[in-house]
């Protein structure tokens, strides 16, 4: 082990009782610019003190992985767990502040679900939920509120399921992204959804602010969907809805 050991190389040594890791600065025999003949190991100590350390025993190379774990400049993420240079800013920090690099990131929010949230003035905004992040859509500011989890059936079966914090849901089921012959009756929800997502000021506007999400699943060809306002307001929502509310409810189904 200790001859792998050059000048340049990290490594930990003994130093008065202590393990330190440090830079190798000279092995014996190593002559220095100034003529001076390393007797034993020389070892700059890694850290904030920098001690120079020439009285040292039981050298053991150090991997690449030692000195990055020693060095604060250095975190792992959390998710694919490469080493990040957190000060050149290779990270980002998800919502429970854990270390995530930026590719992983960009993962996360391919396959993000999306959240609409009407509000009776017409105020409308998306959000973007995944399990490390749940942001606004338009500023990708953080926003709290929002819970995802994986609902597994079988396998790899399964659907995400976006809950909203102190909301019930009134509707839920599945949706194709688009309409075809088969399932006619999901082309009732789309119509719906246009009417309350877009900008066409002519439908009624409901009572109170409610929220739609859009969660993706194993099949690709079907997202699942949730329909959820305040508790106090699921009343006066399903009555806004009438006979709206059956024929969506047979739509998700
Ligand atoms: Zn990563």
């Amino acid at each position: 082990m200790e001859n792998e050991i050059e000048v340049g190389s990290h490594a930990f040594v003994q130093s008065k009782g202590e393990r330190v890791l440090g830079k190798v600065l000279g092995i014996p025999g190593h002559r220095f610019p100034n003529g001076r003949v390393a007797e034993r190991y020389e070892v700059l100590q890694l850290g904030s003190e920098m001690l120079y350390l020439r009285d040292v025993d039981e050298v053991a190379l150090a991997t690449d992985d030692d000195v990055k774990e020693a060095d604060e400049n250095y975190a792992r993420c959390d998710e694919c767990k490469d080493w990040l240079d957190i000060e050149n800013g290779e990270h980002t920090y998800d919502k429970n502040e854990n270390i995530v690099c930026h590719a992983c990131e960009s993962s996360e929010f391919e396959n993000a679900s999306t959240v609409h949230v009407v509000h009776p003035d017409g105020e409308k905004k998306q959000v973007l939920v995944t399990e490390r992040f749940t942001v606004e859509r338009e500023y990708f500011e953080p926003v709290t509120g929002y819970t995802r989890e994986w609902q597994s059936s079988s396998g790899y079966r399964g659907t995400y399921v976006t809950s909203v914090e102190g909301h019930v849901e009134v509707l839920s089921g599945w949706m194709t992204g688009w309409v075809d012959e088969t399932v006619p009756q999901k082309a009732r929800f789309n119509e719906w959804l246009e009417r309350v997502l877009g900008d066409d000021e002519e439908h009624e506007p409901a009572p109170c602010k409610f929220v739609i999400a859009f969660d993706p699943t194993s099949n690709v060809f079907s997202t699942a969907v949730g329909v959820w306002v305040e508790e106090e307001n699921r009343d006066e929502f399903v009555e806004w809805l009438g006979d709206d509310f059956e024929v969506l409810h047979n739509a998700l189904t």
